[in-house]
C-alpha cells in the first residue's frame, strides 16, 4: 500500500474523500491506508503536503522470495460439478511442481463438494485445501476472492493458477489485487525458467498476431489463468494418496455484499463445443444463414456439433457460444471438419489442438490447409452434398 508520511500529513481528509476505493480512514488525525489499496496514486495526486508516496515495489517483495512456495491451482466447483479445467490446471501443475520440486494445493471452495477433494488428488494433487460452507453455495466474487486470497496470504504459494472462465475471469483479478501480485490472462503455455525457477506464461498478444512470454521478475505470487481445453488433464490415478485439509473460512469472507436471487440458466450455456467428440465448423464460405445450413445437416449425419468461425457469429447466422477461437472457445475435438473458413491465427488458435482436422476450401493457398490432416479444395456448395449423400446411404 502508498506510504503516508506522519510527519507531514495535517490529517486534511482530501485523500480520504478522493480514494476511489474507500481505502483511506483518517485515525487519530492522520491518513492511514488500508488492504484495500490498489496503489493507483489518486491520492498522491491530491496531497497539497507532499505526504504520500508510492513504495519501492521492487525492493520491499524480491527480498522475500524464499517463503513463497508451492503451487496453488483454484478448483472451480459450482452447483455440484467440478469443471474441467481444473483438472487440466492440475495437469500442467503437476509438471511445475515436479520441476521444482514442491507441492501441488488446490483450493476448492464451495457447498457439498463431496468427494471432489479425492478427484483433485486423483489428478495430481498432493494437498486439498477445502473451503466447504453452505454460505459458499452460490459464487460470489468478494466471498470467493476473501477465501482464496486468504489462503494464498497463509501458504504463500510462489505460482497461483486458475481457469480463464466466466468464475475465474470474474474473481481472480479481485484476489490479484488483494495480493498486490500481477496477473497474467489467458496463457497457452507455462513453463520454468531454467536459471531462476521463475513462471514463463505465453500468451498470445496483438491480436493473436504475436505469442508474448511474460515473467514476473519482482513479485509473489506469480498468477495466471488458462482457458479450457488448452492444457491436458492426467489420467486419474486412484491410488494416490494427499492431504485434505479443511479450511474454517473468516466470518468476513463469508459475509457477501452480494445477495444471489435467482440462478438462470442461460440458452447459450446448454451448447457446449468444448465437450463434443466432433465439430463441424462453418465460416464465411457459407455465403449465407441459408447456406451455413448445410453445416447443420452434416452435423447432424455425424453426431456432431456445430461450431462456427467469428466471421459467421457477427453476421448473426449463429449464436456466440458456437464461436471457436481467441475470442471465442478453445476447442480440441476428436475430428474437427473446418468448412469455408479461412484459417486466420485468431481461428486457429482456438482449434489446433484437435486430433483430425479436415479443411474444406476453394483455395488451394488457404492458411487453414496448413494445420490440416486432410484437405479437400473444392466449392463447398458441391462437396457438401455429395458428403451428405455419402453419409445418407452408409
Ligand atoms: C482480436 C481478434 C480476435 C478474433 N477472434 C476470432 C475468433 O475467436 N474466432 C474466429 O474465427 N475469428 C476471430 N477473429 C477474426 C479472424 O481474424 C478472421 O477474420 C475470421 O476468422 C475469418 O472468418 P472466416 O474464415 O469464416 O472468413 P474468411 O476469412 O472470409 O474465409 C472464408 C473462406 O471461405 C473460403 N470459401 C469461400 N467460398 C467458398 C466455397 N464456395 N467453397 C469453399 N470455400 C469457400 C475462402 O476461400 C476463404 O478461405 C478475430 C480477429 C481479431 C482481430
Amino acid at each position: 500500500m502508498i506510504n503516508i508520511d506522519k510527519d507531514l500529513c495535517i490529517g486534511c481528509g482530501i485523500c480520504e474523500s478522493q480514494c476511489p476505493f474507500s481505502a483511506i480512514s483518517m485515525v487519530d488525525g492522520k491518513a492511514k491506508a488500508g488492504d484495500n489499496c490498489t496503489l493507483c496514486g489518486t491520492c498522491i495526486e491530491h496531497c497539497e503536503q507532499g505526504a504520500i508516496s508510492m513504495p519501492d515495489l521492487t525492493k520491499a517483495v524480491q527480498a522475500d522470495f524464499g517463503s513463497w512456495q508451492g503451487i496453488f491451482v483454484y478448483a472451480e466447483f459450482r452447483k455440484g460439478v467440478l469443471a474441467g479445467v481444473s483438472l487440466e490446471l492440475l495437469g500442467i501443475g503437476r509438471k511445475l511442481a515436479d520441476k521444482k520440486g514442491v507441492k501441488l494445493s488446490a483450493v476448492l471452495i464451495g457447498s457439498n463438494t463431496g468427494d471432489t477433494d479425492k478427484l483433485l488428488i486423483q489428478h495430481g494433487a498432493d494437498v486439498v485445501y477445502k473451503a466447504d460452507h453452505p454460505s459458499l453455495k452460490n459464487f460470489c466474487e468478494d466471498s470467493y476472492a476473501a477465501v482464496l486470497g486468504d489462503l494464498v496470504k497463509e501458504h504463500k504459494p510462489e505460482i497461483v493458477l486458475a481457469g480463464a472462465s466466466a468464475i475465474g475471469r470474474s474473481f481472480i483479478p479481485a484476489v490479484a489485487t488483494k495480493l498486490h501480485a500481477g496477473l497474467t490472462a489467458d496463457c497457452t503455455g507455462l513453463e520454468i525458467r531454467e536459471s531462476d525457477g521463475a513462471l514463463l506464461q505465453t500468451r498470445p498478444a496483438f491480436g493473436g498476431n504475436i505469442m508474448a512470454t511474460i515473467v514476473c521478475e519482482n513479485h509473489r505470487p506469480q498468477m495466471a489463468t488458462v482457458r479450457s481445453k488448452v492444457m491436458k488433464a492426467l489420467e486419474p490415478d486412484v491410488h494416490r494418496t494427499g492431504d485434505i485439509i479443511l479450511v474454517e473460512p473468516a466470518v468476513s469472507a463469508l459475509t457477501s455484499k452480494i445477495e444471489v436471487l435467482e440462478s438462470v440458466e442461460s440458452e447459450g450455456l446448454k451448447v457446449n463445443i468444448q465437450e463434443a467428440d466432433i465439430l463441424v465448423s462453418g465460416g464465411r464460405g457459407l455465403e449465407s444463414a441459408k447456406g451455413f445450413e448445410l453445416i447443420r445437416q452434416l452435423a447432424d449425419k455425424l453426431g456432431a456439433e456445430v461450431s462456427a468461425s467469428r466471421a459467421v457469429v457477427d453476421a448473426g447466422w449463429i449464436a456466440y457460444p458456437h464461436q471457436v477461437g481467441q475470442t471465442g472457445k478453445t476447442v480440441a475435438p476428436k475430428l474437427y471438419i473446418a468448412v469455408g473458413i479461412s484459417g486466420a491465427i485468431q481461428h486457429v488458435a482456438g482449434m489446433q489442438s484437435a486430433d483430425i482436422i479436415v479443411a474444406i476450401n476453394r483455395d488451394a493457398d488457404a492458411p487453414i490447409f496448413d494445420v490440416a490432416d486432410f484437405g479437400i479444395v473444392g466449392d463447398l456448395f458441391e462437396v457438401l452434398p455429395k458428403l451428405i449423400e455419402k453419409l445418407d446411404q452408409r
